[in-house]
C-alpha cells in the first residue's frame, strides 16, 4: 500500500468512525432529553389534589384555567430548551467525534507507515545480493569460450557468498518479526552461561582478527529470557567485534546497584558520532553507509533487534561512545533472589 492509499484508507476510515461516534452521542443524548421531557410532563399534569397533595375541593374554574396554561407553557418552554440543548450536543458532537476518531487512527496509521516503510527497506537490502547473483551468472551464461574449472569454482564462490549474505538478511529479518510477535517467558537464568554461549558464537570472528574478548561475568542469576538476552549479547558482540582494530579487546563486565545488574559490552574500536547515536537502533541504519558498508558487512538489523528484545523485557538498552576510542553497550537486569 502506497502512502498515499494509506492516507485515503485511513481518512475514510476516520469519516466512518466519527459519524459512529456521533451516532452514539446524539442517540444518549436524545434519549436522556426524553426521559426528562416525560418525567417533566407527568409533573406538570399532576392533579393539584393528587397523591400527597391537600385536596381541593370545589376548585373554581379559573384557577384550573390558568394552571392548565401554565402547565402547557413550562412544557413548550422545556421542549425548546431541549431542542436548543440536543442542538448544541449536536455542533459539539460533530467536533468531539471527529478528534475521537482522529486519536483512535492514529496508532493504525503509525503501525501501517511503519509496516510500508520496512517492506520497502526490506526489499531494497534483498535486492542488492539478488542483483549481484544475477548479473554474475548473466554474464557467465553470456560468454562465448568455454568456463575453465577454476572460472567455475570461482563462480561457485562468489554464488555463494551472495547466497550468504541473502541467507544473513533474510534470518535477520524474520528475527525482527519474530521478536515483534512473541512475549518470551521470564524465568532465573545463570548469566555467565548466557554470555559464554553469545561468546562461542563470535569466536571464529574475533581470532580472525586477532582479538581477544574478556569475559569478566560474576556467577550470578537474572531474572530474563535465556534466548532473548543471548540474542542481545550475541550482537552486542558482533558489533564489539565487526567494529574493533585487529588484535583489540572486547570486555564483557558486570556492575550491581541494589537489586539490578547492568551487563556492559565494552570495545576500544573505531566508537560512533555524535550526530549517528540517535539513529543506531532504527532499522537498517548504517553508519556513514557509503564508506564503512565496504569494509563491515551488515544490514543495520543487529542493534534494532537488541532495542526490540530490551524494550520488550524492560532491560534498558544504553550506549555511550567516543569516536576513534571505543563504545560501550549496556543493559540492566534485575538480580533474581537466592533459592
Ligand atoms: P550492522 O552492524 O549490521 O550495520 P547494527 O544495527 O548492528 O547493524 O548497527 C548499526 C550501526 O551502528 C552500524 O552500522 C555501526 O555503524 C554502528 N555500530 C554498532 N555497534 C558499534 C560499535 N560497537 N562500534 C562502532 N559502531 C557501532
Amino acid at each position: 500500500m502506497t502512502t498515499q492509499r494509506i492516507r485515503h484508507y485511513i481518512r475514510s476510515r476516520t469519516g466512518r468512525l466519527a459519524l459512529t461516534y456521533l451516532a452514539i452521542i446524539m442517540a444518549m443524548t436524545v434519549l436522556f432529553s426524553s426521559i426528562i421531557f416525560t418525567v417533566a410532563s407527568r409533573q406538570f399534569d399532576r392533579p393539584l389534589n393528587g397523591r400527597g397533595g391537600p385536596a381541593m375541593m370545589g376548585e373554581p374554574e379559573t384557577i384550573r384555567t390558568l394552571l392548565d396554561q401554565r402547565a402547557a407553557d413550562a412544557r413548550a418552554e422545556l421542549l425548546l430548551s431541549l431542542l436548543l440543548l440536543n442542538l448544541g450536543m449536536l455542533g459539539f458532537g460533530v467536533w468531539f467525534s471527529h478528534y475521537l476518531a482522529e486519536r483512535t487512527m492514529q496508532p493504525i496509521e503509525r503501525a501501517m507507515k511503519e509496516q510500508e516503510q520496512f517492506v520497502s527497506d526490506a526489499s531494497h537490502e534483498l535486492r542488492t545480493p539478488l542483483t549481484a547473483l544475477s548479473t554474475l551468472n548473466e554474464v557467465a551464461l553470456r560468454r562465448k569460450t568455454k568456463i575453465s574449472d577454476s572460472e567455475a569454482r570461482d563462480l561457485a564462490a562468489k554464488n555463494a557468498a551472495e547466497t550468504a549474505k541473502l541467507y544473513h538478511l533474510t534470518s535477520s529479518l524474520l528475527g525482527l518479526v519474530h521478536t515483534n510477535q512473541n512475549t518470551p517467558a521470564i524465568s532465573s537464568v545463570d548469566l555467565q552461561q548466557v554470555v559464554s554461549d553469545a561468546m562461542e558464537h563470535i569466536t571464529a570472528a574475533a581470532q580472525d582478527k586477532s582479538m581477544t574478548i574478556e569475559d569478566i561475568v560474576p556467577r550470578v542469576k537474572v531474572l530474563t529470557s535465556a534466548d532473548r538476552l543471548a540474542q542481545v549479547v550475541k550482537v552486542l558482540l558482533e558489533n564489539a567485534v565487526k567494529y574493533s582494530h585487529n588484535r583489540g579487546t572486547v570486555e564483557v563486565r558486570t556492575a550491581t546497584h541494589g537489586s539490578t545488574l547492568t551487563l556492559s559490552v565494552v570495545d576500544h574500536g573505531i566508537g560512533i558520532a555524535e550526530a549517528d547515536m540517535p539513529h543506531i537502533f532504527n532499522r537498517f541504519y548504517r553508519v556513514d553507509q557509503s564508506r564503512s558498508k565496504a569494509k563491515h558487512d551488515g544490514y543495520g538489523i543487529g542493534l534494532a533487534i537488541a532495542k526490540a528484545i530490551s524494550d520488550q523485557l524492560h532491560m534498558n538498552l544504553s550506549v555511550e561512545s567516543t569516536p576513534g576510542e571505543g563504545s560501550v553497550f549496556s543493559v540492566d537486569l534485575p538480580l533474581a533472589k537466592a533459592e
